[in-house]
């Protein structure tokens, strides 16, 4: 008998690792997922809990772990940007220490292990769209730095783990990814503008809002990061993966409000520190090399994570169920209480102003 592919993913309870999770498992991957919960929630991975073939293991990788394992997926790391400043510190060190905990457990065991890297490494792009030989324009002394500079650093260390020792490595550079299981509070512009406009609620639109973005459905996403893993040893990359379809904040405001026929109207703030003015992936080494292209245009994706967050929102009550045997004894659930409608307008308004330096407030 074949023996089943021992895979392990970090972030695995977050938004894009609990999908990687569940397509892993539908291939018949014996999956390992694990996380801090420091963003993620046990929600998004409790219909996995009593799949054969999955473990759910509570840690932090910035403290070393050892696993028998032939793949590891390290998408540890919070990517909004509210969520990766609240403690810089550790973000940094999640994109650093974790990486050479992983690459360590990686050469250990000679598994193949793929990076979850950024566009946040092309910094605010002087080139445009970026390709992967574009080497950026990062503020390394900004508020952003603790997330791009980590994962600038996360790259090297894999591209040294490789050349020292020979590691079996995959960078891929993901571009902005949106989809259903994107936390209510996540703090990026999709799922502020949609559950805003949901509840009514003026869209905060940062700056004059004609700054861009190249918005992936999850689906897809989860389809290139598996296609990478899975491509000739040679194929290292980096490799851009995301949707070239380019739209302002302006349009995807507008979008989102026609969408779900909302009253609400658009409030303009601050643009945060170091926020990039145009992104937009060029993806012809994915095309190429991995015959991978996005097939979700950005209106099916919007309905569906709409769908999501209006059926989150309706529900006052979610408590996840957790089969005990099948969870690390060190994880203590604890049932997400969302609150009624009425109080989470009063929280959203509150939470809606960026966190800004008191000179741009
Ligand atoms: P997310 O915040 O939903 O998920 C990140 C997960 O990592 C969470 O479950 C969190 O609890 C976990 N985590 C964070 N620090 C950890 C640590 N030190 N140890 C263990 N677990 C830890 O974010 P996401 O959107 O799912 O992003 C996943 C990965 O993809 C991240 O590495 C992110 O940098 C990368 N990425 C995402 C996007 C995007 O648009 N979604 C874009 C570029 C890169
Ligand atoms: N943004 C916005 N309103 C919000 C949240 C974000 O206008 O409520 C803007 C933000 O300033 C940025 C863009 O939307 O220009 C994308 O922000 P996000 O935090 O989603 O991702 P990132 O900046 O990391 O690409």
């Amino acid at each position: 008998m074949t023996q089943k592919k021992r895979i392990l993913v970090t972030g695995g309870a977050g938004f894009l690792g609990s999908h990687l999770c569940e397509r892993l498992l539908t291939l018949g991957c014996h999956v390992f997922c694990l996380d801090s919960f420091q963003t993620g929630r046990l929600e998004n991975i409790a219909h996995l809990m009593g799949q054969d073939g999955f473990r759910f293991l509570k840690h932090d990788i910035v403290e070393p772990y050892d696993l028998r394992i032939h793949e590891i997926y390290n998408l540890a790391c919070p990517a909004s940007p509210v969520h990766y400043q609240a403690d810089p510190i550790h973000t940094l060190k999640t994109s650093v220490y974790g990486s050479v905990n992983l690459l360590d457990l990686a050469a250990r065991h000679r598994a193949r292990i793929l990076q979850a890297s950024t566009s946040e490494v092309y910094g605010d792009p002087l080139q445009h769209p970026q390709p992967e030989t574009y080497w950026g324009n990062v503020n390394p002394d900004g508020i952003r730095a603790c997330y791009d500079e980590g994962k600038r650093c996360a790259e090297t260390l894999f591209f040294d783990y490789r050349r020292r020792y020979g590691v079996d490595i995959k960078i891929a550079r993901i571009f902005n990814t949106y989809g259903p299981r994107m936390d209510l509070d996540d703090g990026r512009v999709v799922s502020n503008f949609i559950v805003q406009a949901l509840e009514h609620l003026p869209m905060t639109v940062y700056g004059d809002g004609r700054q861009t973005r190249s918005f992936c459905f999850v689906k897809d996403m989860i389809g290139g990061l598996i296609a990478l893993m899975n491509s000739p040893a040679d194929l290292t990359g980096p490799v851009n993966l995301g949707n070239p379809q380019e739209v302002t904040m302006l349009q995807l405001a507008q979008r989102i409000l026609l969408l779900t026929n909302s009253r609400s109207h658009l409030e303009f703030r601050p643009l945060p520190q170091d926020d990039p003015i145009r992104r937009q992936p060029d993806i012809t080494r994915a095309r190429t090399t991995l015959g991978w292209r996005p097939r979700t245009n950005l209106n099916t994706g919007l309905r569906a994570t709409i769908a999501y967050f209006r059926r989150l929102l309706e529900e006052s009550t979610v408590i996840a169920q957790e089969p005990a045997a099948l969870v690390d004894p060190s994880v203590r659930l604890v049932g997400r209480i969302i609150p009624l409608a009425e109080e989470r307008r009063a929280a959203t308004a509150r939470e809606a102003a960026p966190k800004l330096p008191q000179s741009l407030a």
